[in-house]
């Protein structure tokens, strides 16, 4: 098998998407890249899960965390009913996962000793999109054979059953394959252009379609390093805060209906400038991005696949961009079609699993906004109305106001969010379930206690263990603490 790159040298590649799962360890681990090289190479720290501050009031004070551990005990105990009646006044994350307080004090997820890839607490990345896409050219052309062309495709040519025959490139001729995989970005060459797949918007329930993008220079090189993407909420939006070893990302997602271009980089300025961490001895080039939320109604159609942003968009609240990539890629690699008559049920299946997927991202973002308290914009305002809601969230909050999330409301074994991280959301937002009397009997708060405990142990031993993140970079890179 043959795989063949072709990538325009006329069309930058979008340069954004800092933030990403646990999976890119997996991911980056089996296609033989050593971590160490990645850390230095693309500027990575680590992440491990979301820090949401002012979401429920407004208040700059006010969090709450979507760690990527699951509760201690998730699986074997009902934790909701015992947390609400013994530790109202503590958030769900912190009474079951140690990730709150390892996040609040800026700790590393693992010891300089760990093998690569493995963890003592769960962690994904946060990297340099620039060099993370140069690192993974080089490492793909060098060591898996994958032939990178650089040259632009002006045109797409059809065989006589409708499938796309070839590429006409602008110095390379003609290139023939028999499966064509879309990664051109928002242009959506091959899937949007060519075969006209439908696009289905979701502007009416997610509003953010603009982002204004900064590169931040820490005020002093050994400032800490953020061990949780901050998204921060403001008048008409939110504002993400990433940090790399060698600077911040942070950006201003935000609802053109709801916030001038103007008044929101003045937001974003006003954000930078309050942080003693910022720089504020350059000046800092703002980038404005427009990006219209929503997907394909099929992202396989005939002999071509969308991946990427060429598949669709929503806004990067939980970073599920590039972990869309990852699914999307590691099931055309483990159902790559035998024939052009299987492709037609490969394709069926990558559009049946790939749909449900983009309708749960699309609820699980809506859920972070619909428990607001605000009421200080139209923007938060409009979020709680109720003809934005998906009926099937809708439906499922009703439920939750007497049972946790749980297994049962997401079946499938692969979900891309587990019912635990609704329970993050649900609870940090303030949401009150009440507990049916069956499922507070003795036996479960007895086990619920005992996790609670043992996640208490573990949250010292952790604080002690473990160093900070910068101390750990540093480590991986030189070799020295
Ligand atoms: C503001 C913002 C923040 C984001 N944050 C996150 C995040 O934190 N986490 C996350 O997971 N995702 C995030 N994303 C999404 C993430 O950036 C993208 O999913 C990721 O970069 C992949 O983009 P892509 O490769 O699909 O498209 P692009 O990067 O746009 O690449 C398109 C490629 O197609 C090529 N091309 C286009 N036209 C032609 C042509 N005619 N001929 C040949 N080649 C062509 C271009 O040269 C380019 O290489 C964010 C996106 C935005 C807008």
């Amino acid at each position: 098998m043959r795989v063949t790159l072709i990538e325009s040298p006329d069309v930058a590649t979008i340069g954004v998407g800092e933030g990403t799962w646990p999976s890119m360890r997996d991911t980056l681990g089996r296609i033989g890249v050593s971590e160490r090289d990645f850390i230095s190479e693309c500027s990575a720290s680590f992440k491990q899960g979301s820090k949401f501050v002012g979401w429920r009031t407004g208040d700059d004070k006010e969090f709450y965390y979507h760690p990527f551990s699951l509760p201690q005990g998730y699986l074997k105990a009902n934790l909701v009913p015992y947390w609400l009646s013994e530790h109202p006044n503590l958030s769900f994350a912190s009474a079951f996962s140690s990730q709150e307080a390892l996040c609040q004090l800026g700790k590393a997820p693992k010891q300089p000793g760990t093998p690569e890839f493995a963890a003592v607490a769960n962690y994904a990345y946060h990297l340099d999109a620039g060099k993370f896409a140069l690192f993974l050219q080089k490492h793909c052309t060098q060591k898996l054979g994958v032939q990178h062309v650089l040259d632009h495709v002006a045109g797409v040519n059809s065989a006589e059953n409708g499938d796309i025959a070839s590429l006409t490139t602008r110095g390379h001729g003609d290139i023939q394959a028999d499966l064509f995989i879309d990664c051109t970005g928002v242009a959506s060459l091959l899937l949007g252009r060519h075969f006209d797949v439908p696009f289905v918007s979701q502007k009416k329930v997610l509003f953010n379609d603009r982002a204004i993008a900064m590169q931040v220079p820490y005020a002093r090189d050994n400032d800490p390093i953020s061990s949780a993407t901050l998204a921060t909420a403001r008048g008409a939006g939110w504002i993400w805060d990433i940090g790399l070893p060698t600077r911040r990302g942070i950006g201003y997602v935000y609802s053109s209906d709801h916030e001038a271009d103007e008044q929101a980089e003045q937001a974003l300025r006003r954000y930078v400038q309050a942080d003693p961490r910022s720089s504020l001895a350059v000046d800092i080039e703002a980038r404005r991005l427009k990006f219209n939320p929503g997907f394909r109604r099929e992202f396989w159609h005939r002999n071509c696949v969308a991946v990427g942003m060429s598949a669709g968009f929503i806004e990067p609240l939980e970073a599920s961009a590039i972990a869309l990539v990852e699914m999307s890629a590691a099931m055309i690699r483990d159902e790559l079609p035998a024939n052009r008559k299987v492709m037609e049920i490969v394709a069926k299946r990558f559009n049946q699993r790939f749909c449900y997927r983009w309708e749960r991202v699309i609820e699980f973002l809506k859920l972070h906004y619909v428990l607001t308290n605000r009421m200080d914009s139209k923007y938060w305002t409009d979020h709680c109305r109720e003809e934005s809601i998906p009926d099937r969230l809708s439906e499922l909050l009703e439920l939750w106001k007497y049972q946790p999330p749980s297994r049962h409301d997401l079946i499938q074994t692969d979900e891309i969010f587990p019912s635990a991280s609704y329970q993050y959301v649900l609870y940090g937002m303030g949401f009150k379930t009440r507990p049916r009397p069956t499922s507070c009997h003795r036996d479960n708060f007895e086990l619920a206690h005992r996790y609670f405990k043992e996640n208490q142990i573990q949250v010292e031993k952790q604080i002690d263990g473990l160093t900070d993140n910068r101390t750990l970079i540093d480590y991986m890179i030189r070799g020295t603490g």
